[in-house]
């Protein structure tokens, strides 16, 4: 007997869906680029729960006829391609005639269309691959999707499915990449009956502006140098910004042939042309648009990826760094930037040394960060910054225990006497310290980074967070996909102490900040955090809190450069050896190295 049998479509369709449609995101990348590949020159995107219950799309574009509307749903069924050899010459956005055989294979769909020359317009309906309903009906010129309670057929996939902010970011990422390319088009963008984005027809500078734009994300596109270089091979253009506009959250785009693309060899080329022009972790913003003949990328690509393999790589690297060097050069007449080299240099563990780590003894009682310190003698010249961090704490220096209580052997200077032992700053940067066993080298912003990080983490579990109350209010203005991470946040935002409340759709105002920064401009500091929440990455509550806490230690912690008095010094050290794990911080970055007694007798 036969075994094998076809699948049928309904099957084969939930099966390829899995590929194309992955999340509400890959969903509405699908219908908006087929509006757009139907001409369309006004797109409304209208969503709810972020996409879970309802995606919908309206456009202008050329719609369908009875026939089309029934086989776009089809699996193969594609107007853009005919045979093998269209696929070079691709200028379209879809092709492969797949999207909208997986979204009706995993959600509900209604759909409208109407062509210009016709009088009526048709609609049909889809469950599950199942057509319910096909009738004419009257509807303006276009077509108009409804895509509700997607994956209602697929639990796995429905429970895959992040938070409705993680989803309705990955939404706006998607909506943006597409938006980007197509300034001629205006689009909009609701959500929950709220207005997200409403961006009119215009210039791609507009376009960027409008999305990006001053106050929101510290994209100046005054600040934009134009690039624009024609080769045979390539034809690049765009925009970068000039190296004093370059922040540490740069918006980074390129495109080619109208789709956005991921592209980290590119993006070297960008660096590199910037080389020499940047502080530390300054990044340049850019929006570079290629364009190449199909025929020189990889068009094969899978619907979802957005990395692009280009046919010569190298020599478009070296066209794209000269271009962007080019227009760079144009501005670099003025003064070169101060360089800040501080930072980041890790200091190696001396090897073959065993160095040991201090036995600390903890006495359970104590809380190094509801005291305040007894060494703090010299009061003479007030320490801005530094000073402030300890100023809200209560003065309870009699339950401090002795530090002989607390330490025991392994350095001497814990060991006798914390409070007399020489100890030093070096280049602005580390404090040495001699004990037993060796010089210890101790990077005062990192350890001023660590014991923060507890401090915070530890006020975060304990909803106790000191606010410190702003004189002059502050508004934090975001772009949207940012403003539902702040809401994400807003909790635990509120209970480390910062004083927030919303304004408008895109804004909050700062009454109150953390007590650990007061005299701080409090909006870079937020934005800041959303910035590392949204590198890093953070999906759960804790994640979160350390994302919270981390970028905070890092914001408030005393900078490299800074010269401390020998209190301030001790105060740091003594803190710092109070924590659990104080020899590296959370990303492994090294906090105290210690130079052994044998290396430094090996070198005489
Ligand atoms: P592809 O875009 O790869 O061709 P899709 O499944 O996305 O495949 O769409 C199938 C076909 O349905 C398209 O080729 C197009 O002819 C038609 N179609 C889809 N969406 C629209 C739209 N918004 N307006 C007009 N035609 C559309
Ligand atoms: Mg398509």
């Amino acid at each position: 007997m036969d075994i094998i049998h076809l699948l049928p479509d309904s099957v084969a369709n939930q099966i390829a869906a899995g590929e194309v449609i992955q999340r509400p995101a890959s969903c509405l990348k699908e219908l908006v680029e087929n509006s757009l590949d139907a001409q369309a020159t006004r797109v409304q995107v209208i969503v709810r729960d972020a996409g879970r219950t309802l995606l919908q799309v309206i456009d202008d574009g050329i719609g369908m006829s009875e026939m089309d509307a029934r086989l776009a749903f089809e699996r193969h069924a594609t107007s853009k391609i005919r045979e093998a050899q269209d696929l070079f010459s691709l200028r379209t956005m879809g092709f492969r005639g797949e999207a909208l055989a997986s979204i009706c294979a995993v959600a509900q769909v209604e759909m409208t269309t109407r062509r210009a020359g016709d009088e009526t317009g048709t609609l049909i309906e889809i469950h599950g691959s199942d057509v319910v309903r096909q009738e004419v009906c009257s509807c303006p010129v276009g077509t108009n999707i409804k895509v509700s309670n997607l994956f209602f057929n697929v639990p796995v996939r429905r429970k895959f499915l992040k938070t409705d902010q993680t989803e309705l970011r990955n939404l706006l990422t998607e909506f943006y990449h597409i938006v980007l390319v197509y300034p001629k088009v205006s689009f909009t963008f609701v959500h929950n009956d709220e207005i997200l984005l409403e961006l009119p027809a215009g210039t791609e500078k507009q376009r960027i502006e409008a999305v990006f734009g001053n106050p929101k994300r510290n994209v100046y596109t005054s600040a934009f140098v134009d690039i624009h270089t024609d080769t045979d091979l390539v034809s690049i253009r765009g925009f970068v910004v000039k190296p004093e506009a370059a922040t540490r959250k740069a918006e980074q785009y390129f495109f080619v042939n109208g789709r956005y693309m991921r592209h980290p060899y590119f993006l070297k080329a960008v660096q590199t042309a910037y080389s020499g022009m940047l502080t530390n972790d300054y990044q340049p913003s850019f929006f570079i648009y290629f364009d190449i003949a199909p025929e020189a990328i990889d068009v094969n690509i899978h619907p979802t990826k957005t990395e692009i393999k280009f046919a010569d790589e190298q020599t478009i690297f070296q066209i794209l760094m000269a271009s962007v060097r080019e227009a760079l050069g144009k501005f670099t007449l003025a003064p070169q930037i101060d360089f800040d080299t501080s930072g980041n240099i890790d200091i190696p563990l001396p090897q073959n040394t065993t160095a040991s780590r201090p036995q600390v003894t903890h006495d359970p009682t104590y809380n190094p960060f509801h005291t305040r310190n007894t060494v703090y003698p010299d009061k003479a010249q007030p320490v801005t910054g530094w000073e402030s961090l300890y100023e809200d704490r209560p003065r309870l220096t009699e339950d401090r225990p002795a530090a002989s209580d607390r330490v025991q052997t392994g350095m001497t200077l814990l060991s006798t006497d914390a409070e007399s032992a020489p100890l030093w700053q070096y280049s602005g940067k580390y404090i040495i310290l001699p004990t037993e066993e060796g010089l210890l080298l101790i990077n005062q912003h990192r350890a001023h980074i660590a014991v923060l990080h507890a401090q915070f983490i530890e006020q975060l579990e304990a909803d106790q967070g000191a606010m410190q109350q702003l004189l002059f209010p502050e508004v934090l203005q975001l772009p949207q996909d940012e403003m539902v991470l702040v809401q994400t946040l807003l909790p635990d935002l509120r209970a480390i102490g910062f004083d927030l409340e919303q304004l408008s759709p895109d804004s909050y105002s700062i009454q109150g900040i953390p007590a650990q920064l007061a005299n701080r401009s409090a909006a870079p500091v937020l934005q800041e955090i959303v910035l590392q929440v949204r590198e890093r990455g953070a999906d759960t509550r804790d994640e979160w809190r350390e994302q919270i806490a981390r970028s905070l230690a890092e914001s408030a912690a005393i900078p490299y450069g800074k010269t401390l008095s020998e209190a301030e010094m001790r105060d740091l050290v003594t803190r710092l050896m109070q924590l659990p794990h104080y020899r590296r911080l959370p990303d492994g970055k090294t906090v105290v190295s210690l130079l052994s007694e044998d290396e430094i007798n090996k070198r005489f």
